[in-house]
């Protein structure tokens, strides 16, 4: 299986090199070269099957021979080990043909922890066998750099530093980053907001001297592997409703598009998949392009579903490679159109094709913490808020075939917003009932970018 670019310029890739690299030389992202696909009858032997069973016939055709069998069940046995739920992935049925997928019974409680886990294992064994080293770098708002942390912590061939704005995450998601004692492990809590975080990292990777002198490795949701690690629960949920001999739908409350992507894998693998309806809230460029065919840049509000406030969504770039039909020149266009003017205008082409996959919705502040309440009240439901905005877009999607709605995150992730719709302080799970009590361990520092790099070189002794 080879890995090509989005922007159809950069080098072809295997599997292994294109999860160890990140982003694409052209500035594009990588995609498998042709979707592999599963019939009816390997679709039908899934049911019953466990989660990591179905992880394994899904992901298996994608990675060539990076990794044997025996390894690769080995690393899904060991990513999942962690979690929370015997079935990984379970659902529950909110009303008439009404679904939710619990994706937050990993350890770090967001559906970040399904690809990261995964990321986390197959680096490890990939870079042992190299006796290689390298230090992932990531910029986080809260649920990325926690679920990175949980997947890195004390595995000896990676050092894990996560930039993080000080102040501004939950108590929850900075204690999740503060309190793993591995040494391989550094929280840096930066001066100033998400997007100084965002800049220093790309700073770092432009840096060529800073970037191979500590060998840099990216493991945000760019990254091939971490999409191909999430079309594995579009399986598992539409196998139990009776895919594939039944259609399903899906909502999906989205920020940078990498999970409702992978459901557009699993839908090319042969998954009857009949619409992928995309949940934004009040940051609603995915739902504005839906709704006129132009993407357009406005400014981020801050919102109660922090971790879809985005305004540059990185992953809708791997969509409209397939919208273009594989044409990598025309999406390198609309992407320096973008850059040049903060916005492009999609082909007509481009356009049908993408409402022929993809519906959407976008919603408001009021209406996310109105439905954290009414699902509380009418299904007994405590919601996330970014569930809530998926299950709220799902509603006016109902029909005759089943809705899956994904919930992202766990309600006790986001307590004060839950509480103040809800009225209920959402608890930990037990397993991690003692977050509040271990120590804190992370270096303040201020938002300029050598001041940072120096305290990496300093700590992995470049
Ligand atoms: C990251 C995240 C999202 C958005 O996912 P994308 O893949 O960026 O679209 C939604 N909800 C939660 C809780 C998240 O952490």
């Amino acid at each position: 299986m080879r890995y090509i670019s989005t922007r159809g310029k950069a080098p072809v890739l295997s599997f292994e090199q294109a999860m160890l690299t990140g982003l694409a030389r052209d500035g594009g992202l990588y995609l498998p070269e042709t979707i592999p696909t599963l019939d009816a009858d390997a679709i039908r032997a899934m049911r019953g099957a466990t989660y990591e069973d179905v992880a394994f016939t899904v992901m298996k055709p994608f990675i060539g021979d990076t990794f044997t069998d025996a390894e690769f069940r080995e690393i899904i046995a060991c990513a999942y080990a962690g979690f929370g739920h015997d079935a990984r992935a379970p659902m529950v049925q909110l009303g008439p043909n009404h679904f939710l997928l619990e994706l937050f019974h990993g350890p770090t409680l967001a559906f970040k922890d399904f690809a990261m886990q995964m990321i986390g294992q197959m680096f490890q064994k990939a870079l042992s066998r190299s006796g290689e080293r390298v230090t992932i770098v990531g910029a986080t708002s809260g649920d990325t750099g926690s679920a990175a942390i949980e997947a890195f912590r004390g595995l000896d061939a990676v050092d894990v530093f996560i930039l993080f704005p000080n102040g501004r995450v939950s108590d929850v998601q900075r204690r999740q980053m503060t309190t793993p004692s591995e040494a391989n492990v550094h929280a840096l809590a930066v001066e100033g907001d998400f997007d100084t975080c965002q800049a220093a990292v790309k700073d770092m990777f432009n840096d060529f001297d800073f970037r191979d002198g500590v060998r840099l490795a990216g493991v945000n949701s760019i990254n091939f592997a971490r999409v191909l690690a999430q079309v594995v629960y579009y399986f598992t949920s539409a196998v139990s409703l009776g895919a594939p001999d039944r259609t399903v739908s899906f909502t999906v409350p989205t920020g940078n598009f990498g999970d409702i992507f992978a459901g557009y894998i699993a839908k090319q693998m042969g998954l009857p998949i009949e619409t992928l309806v995309i949940a934004t809230n009040q940051n609603d460029i995915l739902h504005r392009t839906l709704e006129t065919g132009a993407y357009t840049t406005e400014g981020v509000k801050p919102s109660i579903s922090p971790s879809m406030d985005i305004q540059v969504s990185s992953n809708f770039e791997r969509a409209l490679f397939y919208a273009y039909e594989q044409d990598g020149a025309a999406v390198a266009a609309e992407m320096d159109s973008l850059k040049a003017t903060g916005e492009f205008k999609v082909s007509q082409g481009a356009y049908e094709a993408l409402k022929s996959t993809y519906a959407s919705g976008r919603v408001s502040e009021a209406q996310t913490s109105a439905m954290i309440t009414r699902a509380q009240a009418e299904m007994g439901e405590l919601l996330c808020p970014h569930s809530a905005v998926g299950v709220h877009v799902a509603e006016a999607h109902l029909g005759a075939t089943p809705m899956v709605t994904l919930a992202t995150a766990h309600p006790a992730k986001f307590p004060a917003a839950v509480e103040a719709a809800s009225g209920h302080h959402p608890a930990l799970p037990p397993r991690m009932a003692d977050l509040f009590d271990k120590p804190e361990r992370m270096t303040e520092l201020p938002g300029d970018v050598e001041a940072i790099k120096a305290v990496i070189r300093e700590r992995i002794g470049a």
